[in-house]
């Protein structure tokens, strides 16, 4: 009964994200968006006690928070009443088991590192996760959801939601846990099929190349990059390969914020959010972006401040879109760590992210870290503040779990005493420093 409750939720949510995407031009963005501004204040005020605080303040004149003070403020933010420790308790079993379908009060519990370093916890009701899918489903699917469809999501972090999307319909869904050994998730995506394949460009890149060495058989008719920067190089690589020109979303665990219309620019989604522009530099159109989010009550996304560097389109999109025209995203730039088969097979992929996660993890403590791959069977860590002897085993064991997870043989791990922090270099916090050419399909 709950799951045909939840497909009618989610299909009334896609109906509204669908008359949405109908806004034709600047005035009906911005009179919708002072509406539902108007009804998210009251709720506001009303429930988060952050916010009731600053009651007597206009929007502009509410703080502009990043995610170190999201957190830090997070017990007087949410309006469901969780305490962060309960929150962050609860995420780190999750990512442990890998299990992820835990909730606090029907508030499902999410964990992020992200650029900034810093953890980041995220709460999402159960309507607020249909209606984020049902966006989705609207803004991605423009065939709608009762044409054929096979979906194959490549994830880093799981989610029980895509089973509600698959009930029914002849669109299915299938969920990819990239923490298990490659080799498996290519196994499986070759029976799967995809007909639309989603994941991060440096995964999608990965399949790309497996599919050129003839180890899997997929041939999926649309190919969306989501979770990472879309590197150029992987951008060409990727559509090469699968003859279609590579998609986006935009999707950060602060919300979907935007997706490539037909002609492969990204527009954000100003039908969900108020996208405030924080200049880096307007000679060449670069600013990060401040989101508040028109939707999401549980966890109020207020004048959010994104580490994000998103370039702004000189001339507007030829599709006439009036949402905000981004030319590229830039940073967040990831590096995979190849580490040898446990089989001895070749090489195996450790993701980025996964290792970001297992080290913060480990050292909770930590507001800085690098970890760089100097060969094969040494990766060297440094962390911010230095970690003790204790800490430092904590983090060996987390990383070396990572790798058996990932099928991998356990590498070397050094510890270096300092961060070399560099002004003219992109921050990059895991880093591989030598050459893989050989072995890419263990
Ligand atoms: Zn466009």
């Amino acid at each position: 009964m709950s799951r045909l409750i939840d497909a009618l939720v989610l299909v009334r949510y896609y109906v509204s994200a669908r008359r949405l995407q109908r806004l034709g031009c600047r005035a009906e963005i911005d009179t919708h968006q002072q509406r539902q501004w108007r009804r998210l204040r009251e709720q506001l005020f009303a429930h988060a006690p952050f916010y009731a605080a600053r009651s007597q303040l206009r929007f502009e004149q509410l703080p502009v928070i990043d995610k170190h003070s999201w957190m830090h403020h997070f017990n007087d933010i949410n309006t469901a009443g969780v305490m962060l420790e309960q929150a962050l308790a609860l995420a780190e079993e999750a990512e442990r088991t890998r299990d992820f379908s835990a909730s606090l009060n029907g508030v499902a519990v999410g964990l992020s590192t992200g650029t900034s370093g810093a953890r980041g916890v995220f709460l999402a009701s159960r309507s607020e996760r249909l209606r984020w899918a049902g966006t989705l489903l609207a803004k991605m699917l423009p065939d709608g959801i009762f044409a054929p469809a096979r979906v194959g999501l490549l994830l880093r972090a799981g989610s029980t939601l895509y089973d509600t999307l698959s009930g029914g319909l002849r669109l299915r869904f299938q969920y990819f846990d990239l923490a298990a050994p490659f080799a498996d998730v290519l196994f499986k995506l070759d029976q799967f099929k995809p007909t639309i394949l989603v994941g991060p460009p440096s995964v999608l890149a990965l399949v790309a190349e497996a599919v050129l060495a003839g180890t899997i058989r997929v041939a999926p008719t649309r190919v969306i990059a989501a979770a990472e920067v879309l590197d150029p190089v992987d951008a060409e690589r990727i559509s090469a390969t699968f003859g279609v020109p590579i998609e986006q979303i935009y999707q950060a665990t602060e919300g979907f914020l935007g997706h490539t219309c037909h002609h492969g620019t990204v527009h954000l989604n100003e039908d969900c959010l108020i996208v405030e522009q924080d200049w880096i530099d307007r000679a060449t159109r670069r600013f990060a972006p401040i989101v508040t989010d028109l939707y999401r009550h549980t966890q109020p996304v207020i004048r959010y401040r994104l580490n994000d560097i998103l370039v702004e389109r000189e001339q507007p999109c030829p599709c006439g879109s009036p949402f905000m025209a981004i030319e590229r995203i830039e940073g967040r730039e990831d590096d995979i760590v190849w580490l040898s088969s446990a089989q001895g097979t070749g090489l195996v992929p450790l993701f980025p992210d996964l290792l970001s996660r297992a080290l913060l993890n480990a050292a909770p403590s930590a507001s800085d870290y690098r970890i760089e791959q100097h060969g094969l069977d040494l990766l060297r860590l440094a962390v911010d503040p230095e970690l003790s002897g204790d800490q430092q085993q904590r983090v060996r064991q987390a990383v070396a779990a990572c790798a058996t997870r990932a099928g991998a043989c356990v590498p070397q791990i050094a510890f270096d005493a300092r961060i070399e922090h560099s002004a003219t270099h992109k921050c990059r916090r895991v880093r591989r420093l030598f050459n893989v050419s050989q072995g890419m399909h263990a």
